[in-house]
């Protein structure tokens, strides 16, 4: 081992079957040899409900920060309003940006419906529509921004092809749905064509989100490594974990420059607490990953080849036991003990694992370089309001008097369709509006700011509830937002 001093690393027990789940874990990695000096702290459940809306106390962050690794058992989130996502808030603390779910198939010992499935999904973690930022505008409309950035973009992007490259994959597919959403989707798929330029050894695709997930669903064995943001990401990892055999069987890394947080896919299970029936082998995969982080991949190796081989011997907890296949139906502490008996040796029928193998070393990326401002123009602004009337009684009231500043009405949108100087009397139209104002002076005009403070001053005369202004800017000369639909 390269450092003979244990890797601190902090753990949480967590609820349901997750103490029992850690424990098993625990027992595997340490007879496995893990140089690791655990620090317990306690987290979900009875931190949520002593009035703790996070879920996890100052202190307990004291301990991540310091060990900047995290091995985590499922929790359970208290039903009602009012608890924060302990997942979304950690990966958002620590700045994990990058989520990693192999999702693979054991056939013919673990039933599948693909038996050559073998595919990692790698999930933008920090940003999209996870941001959180919601608001109600108006009696009918509520917002939740996605916000997509170019270093979140470039950041997984690269992590994806460095994987890919580290991990002997052949082909990376990004998912996105940029034929819809073609500023932030497209700027996800732009960023992978741009760093997929310096990755030439690697096959790389693009498909649209709703068509690749149906393929993910019809043929999984297609895929090698899939990237994709935030949201897409959390949808087709759960379903591509479980159409591999099942939930109990995934684990995932959560990585970022510093700090990084390793756990089972699956929940906290409460049904089948304490009863000695769960499947470890979620957070035992999970841990596997975490000894490659922390540089201990001879102790990873040993692992992840018992525990192929104790699959491969039919000794399986309920949740994958099938007559005929499976031999021995044991509980959570027995799996344990027959990885544990099995340590040393490697699978006969499946291909053994190595992560010894040069190259194969925690990822180190290179830091995100803010790259150099782009010439920046504002040419107009979208004014959003709150508007109970009708279309035509909204266009009496402005059209006459809101020209003013310099700054003349183009169009209004309802929900993103134009519905006026031109549209069908048919759209449904909500309470909330945008009006697009441009330079009087020609619509590829700059604008100034004072300009829009202005026109703001003439909604507040006609009495008019703005919710918010957008401005319409242009980057390098090009135009860097939207046209409304229909327009
Ligand atoms: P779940 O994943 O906990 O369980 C769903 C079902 O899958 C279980 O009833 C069980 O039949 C099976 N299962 C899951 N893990 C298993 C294992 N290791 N071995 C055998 N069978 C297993 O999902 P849920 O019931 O929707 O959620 C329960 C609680 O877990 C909720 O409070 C939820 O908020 C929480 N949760 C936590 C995390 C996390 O901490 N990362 C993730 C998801 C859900």
């Amino acid at each position: 081992m390269a450092d003979l001093q244990p890797t601190p690393i902090t753990v949480a027990h967590g609820d349901g079957i997750g103490p029992e789940i850690m424990d098993a874990s625990l027992k595997i990695l340490q007879a496995a040899g893990a140089n690791i000096a655990i620090e317990t702290i306690e987290i979900g459940e009875k931190v949520f409900l002593s009035g703790n809306s996070a879920g996890i106390a100052p202190e307990a962050w004291d301990s991540l920060r310091k060990t900047k690794v995290f091995y985590k058992a499922p929790i359970t989130t208290p039903q009602g309003g009012g608890f924060k996502s302990l997942n979304v808030t950690t990966r958002k603390m620590l700045s994990l940006y990058a989520n990693i779910r192999p999702c693979v198939a054991y056939h013919p010992y673990v039933d599948t419906k693909y038996p050559a499935m073998d595919l990692v999904i790698i999930r933008e973690n920090e940003e999209d529509l996870y941001a959180g930022i919601e608001h109600q505008q108006t009696d009918e409309v509520i917002q939740c921004l996605k916000l997509i950035s170019r270093p979140g973009c470039e950041k997984i992007v690269r992590y994806a092809f460095e994987y890919a490259r580290q991990y002997g994959r052949k082909k990376v597919t990004c998912f996105t749905k940029d034929n819809i959403m073609k500023q932030t989707d497209g700027l996800f798929h732009k960023v992978f064509d741009e760093i997929g330029a310096e990755y030439p050894d690697i096959e790389q695709e693009h498909w649209i989100i709703d068509i690749g997930s149906a393929k993910l669903a019809d043929t999984p064995e297609i895929f090698d490594v899939i990237v994709t943001l935030n949201l897409y990401g959390d949808i087709i990892s759960d379903i591509a974990a479980q159409i591999a055999g099942s939930v109990g069987l995934a684990g995932s890394a959560n990585i970022g420059p510093d700090s990084a947080m390793f756990e089972a896919i699956h929940g906290s299970a409460p049904r089948r607490a304490g009863q000695n029936l769960a499947n470890p082998s979620g957070l035992l995969l999970a841990g596997v990953q975490m000894l490659v982080h922390i540089d201990q991949p001879e102790v990873a190796e040993k692992v992840h080849n018992a525990w192929l081989k104790t699959l491969e011997d039919g000794v399986h907890t309920y949740d994958i036991f099938k007559e005929g296949i499976s031999k021995t139906k044991v509980g959570t502490k027995e799996f344990a003990e027959a990885v544990i008996e099995r340590l040393g040796k490697k699978p006969s029928k499946f291909k053994a694992v190595t992560y010894t193998a040069e190259g194969k070393k925690k990822m180190v990326l290179p830091a995100y370089v803010r790259k150099e401002a782009a010439p920046k123009q504002t040419i107009g602004t979208d004014v959003f309001i709150h508007w109970g009337g009708t279309t035509e009684e909204l266009v009496a009231k402005i059209v006459p008097s809101i020209n003013t500043a310099g700054l003349e009405l183009k169009m209004i949108s309802n929900r993103g369709i134009m519905v006026w100087p031109s549209g069908f009397p048919e759209t449904f139209c909500t309470d909330h509006w945008r009006l697009r104002f441009m330079s009087a002076d020609g619509a590829d005009q700059a604008i100034r700011h004072r300009q829009i403070a202005a026109l703001l001053d003439r909604f507040v005369d006609l009495d008019i509830d703005f919710i918010k202004t957008e401005n319409l800017c242009t980057f390098n000369g090009k135009n860097a937002f939207s046209l409304g639909q229909g327009q």
